[in-house]
């Protein structure tokens, strides 16, 4: 069987299914037989309600006086009433889920699964999953699969799409080559596996399933890596020349010493841009590691071997921070820098520049991106926080090389301030060269990190930004959402959480996998006005009459968002009360106090970004994370609040988190590695010896049609061309 076959063509899948699979994305058999369950519910686990423990229970009874009410103060809904069996009652408690009480019938059963705890002063079940008893019939495993919703799709419809294909399952063809299965697997063994998954009887069946289907994602992966540098080994670029007096000349003239780090790296790159093959090679560094120079040190070598050099930057305000930075540095030197930005003036004229050749540097945004922009020369690439970019723009900038130098291919520079864990940067980044920055320069002041409940703020926490704010330092505050009624979110970050909004029937419990670590708190920070930056703008306000508070948030313009950024760059505002548009890479040395409200709802690397607005000065500085002081602080604000090592809090986030989320945000959420092993590291070396010995022969690629699209898929998050 053809997993390439429509759905539309598969008996038991009429044209209006069809039609709200497709819309959802899924279109093919193999679409919907690797859409996995997100977890399982073992019924035969359910307790009477006589005998319920605190943690996390699973009980069958029926939900009795549901009632809505509407709590002012924080825009909350709580829906309450009893679940009952024969054995007893209980509290049950949701949290903005009105639905609720129209849903669930009183004369109908139902297994609720959720936390069981002492809250606000009795005992209770937290917003609970629940699933209708009806629908888990008796001749079914107990053990049953649950599937992430998606779109409008809820989770019980891909369970009864699963019952239909059913039958199908026994034909999958294996999709590894022969030869290059895992030693524990014999043929057929991808079929056994994902009826394992979709169909088990227990939570062995999942594991041995999950094993071998892990083993086939991690085969695919480390195949397209090692072709990826075999491929990229053949293409050309132009040789930028080293020249030692030019650039001692260069280094010398900085307005600081590079750290060893910054030597290393540089060095790296300067030998690779003198190479006729081109570079492909990730610059990680902590926020305020210093990677803006070493890009400006690779720039330079292009420019004095008459070549161009283009910046990729994902905001308007990091780019034009860029431009300034870069100009400060090169143009003593007779480098010509440019910047380029959706609010650029004169964009006509300044792209006959640099078709001209009589720009060296060209900063921008998405701008940067468009046909019109034609280069004399463009030997470089350089793409800074490179997970915002998606597959697509990076493959844009990438192709404006062949068109001013056709046949050629560019050197690229990716920079992340998002540390990689060290244990997943092989894997992760097999066929990419890394430079690290992994000390921050000298003269840098340590960020003192404090988890503070809200209530505590007007006593111990505004008495001391006074101080600092008189000495004449700078305040931000961070919150997540704008003021448009709704509680939506300003901006959505890949680290972070999701809004917390109704759950679906039948949805995973939040504790699943340890990835819905906010849902609870999501669904009361929805409602918090205290976290609205209009309204908390207005508080800074009048709690600080003698400063200029400043708002800036993502619906904002771009020239607006800039116009703010500078007023607060020149110290024209003192507190800046901000969303997350302020994140990445921002650069206000004379800023030294953070607060981040609802920190409970960010993940850790965002935080972490967050916490690098400041500290970039060389006074000390503080970093406030806010929380409601409901719930013990959660061990990622712990973390935080121990550490201000990146590379260490991304191995913590590993651990919270897992190598398939970390892998995601890494990749701008396009190709989620689904099964997550990448900590399974013997599995790991079996897949690449694998590889490597495929690899060596990729004419044979042609055999195996299914895998050959798969690893395009791959291919194109690293491929030069
Ligand atoms: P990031 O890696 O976050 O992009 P930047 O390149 O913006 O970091 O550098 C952060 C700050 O540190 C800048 O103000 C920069 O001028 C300064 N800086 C960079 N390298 C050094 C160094 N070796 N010594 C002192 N200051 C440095
Ligand atoms: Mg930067």
């Amino acid at each position: 069987m053809d997993l390439s076959l429509e759905l539309d063509k598969i008996s038991g899948i009429g044209p209006k299914t069809y039609e709200k699979l497709e819309k959802a994305g899924l279109r093919t058999l193999g679409d919907i037989i690797y859409y996995l369950p997100r977890a399982y519910e073992n019924y035969r686990a359910t307790t009477t309600i006589d005998q319920i423990r605190p943690g996390k229970i699973m009980i069958k009874g029926k939900p009795d006086s549901l009632k809505s009410t509407h709590a002012r103060r924080r825009h909350l809904t709580i829906t309450e009433g009893v679940i009952r069996d024969n054995t007893g009652a209980i509290r049950v408690v949701w949290f903005n889920q009105p639905y609720r009480v129209r849903q669930l019938d009183p004369k109908k059963e139902y297994y609720f699964t959720g936390n069981y705890d002492f809250k606000y002063g009795k005992y209770q079940l937290t917003s609970p999953v629940v699933t209708e008893a009806a629908e888990v019939s008796e001749n079914q495993s107990s053990f049953q699969p649950i599937y992430p919703a998606k779109n409008s799709l809820k989770p019980l419809f891909f369970k009864k799409i699963m019952g239909k294909l059913r039958p199908n399952f026994a034909s999958i063809p294996d999709l590894l080559p022969e030869g290059y299965a895992p030693d524990f697997a014999g043929s057929g063994a991808r079929a056994d596996a994902l009826y394992d998954i979709h169909f088990p009887e227990s939570s062995d069946d999942v594991k041995k399933g999950k094993k071998y289907l892990a083993y086939e994602e991690l085969f695919e992966f480390l195949l397209a890596a090692k072709l990826n540098q075999q491929e990229n080994q053949k293409l050309n670029a132009i040789s930028l020349p080293f020249n030692a007096e030019n650039t001692k000349n260069l280094v010398k003239n900085l307005p600081f010493k590079l750290t060893d780090a910054q030597r290393i790296a540089t060095w790296d790159i300067l030998r690779d841009l003198e190479k006729p093959t081109p570079m492909n090679r990730l610059l990680q560094g902590d926020v305020g590691s210093g990677k803006t120079v070493v890009a400006a040190l690779a720039a330079h070598q292009a420019a004095k071997s008459g070549h161009q050099t283009a910046i990729l930057a994902p905001t308007a305000i990091l780019a034009s921070q860029h431009a300034s930075g870069l100009s400060a540095l090169l143009e003593p030197f007779g480098l010509k820098i440019a910047l380029l930005t959706g609010a650029t003036k004169q964009k006509a004229s300044l792209k006959k520049q640099i078709k001209n050749g009589e720009i060296d540097i060209i900063i921008g945004t998405h701008a940067l991106l468009t046909d019109d922009t034609v280069f004399h020369s463009l030997a470089l690439c350089i793409i800074d926080e490179q997970h915002r970019f998606g597959v697509a723009q990076r493959q844009k900038l990438l192709a404006k090389t062949a068109i001013s130098n056709p046949g050629l291919a560019p050197h690229l520079l990716s920079m992340t301030a998002t540390p990689i864990p060290r244990s997943l940067q092989l894997t992760v980044f097999g066929d990419l060269d890394i430079s690290i920055l992994d000390s921050l320069p000298n003269g840098h002041q340590p960020i003192e990190t404090k988890i503070m409940p809200e209530i505590e703020m007007q006593e111990n926490l505004y008495p001391a930004l006074r101080q600092h704010l008189k000495a004449g330092e700078q305040v931000y505050f961070i919150c997540k959402l704008i003021d448009d009624g709704g509680g939506q979110f300003a901006n959505s970050d890949l680290s972070s959480c999701g809004g917390g909004t109704a759950e679906p029937i039948g949805a995973a419990p939040a504790t699943a996998g340890g990835r819905n670590h906010c849902s609870t708190i999501g669904d009361l920070r929805t409602g918090n006005t205290q976290s609205d930056v209009m309204k908390l703008s207005k508080k800074i306000k009048k709690l600080f009459p003698e400063y200029n508070v400043a708002t800036l948030h993502g619906k904002m313009k771009p020239s607006e968002k800039d116009a703010v950024m500078e007023k607060f760059l020149k110290n024209e505002s003192q507190i800046l009360v901000s969303t997350t548009v302020v994140e990445v890479g921002v650069n206000v040395p004379n800023a030294t106090q953070i607060i981040i409200m609802d920190a409970e709802g960010y993940g850790l690397a965002q935080l972490h970004q967050l916490r690098g607005r400041v500290g970039r000065g060389t006074k000390a500085s503080n970093c406030y994370l806010i929380t409601s002081g409901e719930d013990k602080p959660s061990r990622r604000l712990r973390e935080l609040e121990k550490s201000t090592d990146g590379f260490y809090l991304s191995e913590v986030d590993l651990k919270l988190r897992g190598p398939g989320e970390i892998y995601g945000s890494l990749q701008h959420g396009e190709l989620n590695l689904q099964i997550a092993t990448l900590s399974d590291t013997k599995l790991i070396a079996l897949a690449r010896k694998h590889a490597t010995e495929f690899a060596k022969h990729p004419e044979d690629m042609v055999k195996y049609k299914e895998l050959n699209n798969n690893i395009k898929k791959y291919q194109q998050l690293t491929t030069l061309n």
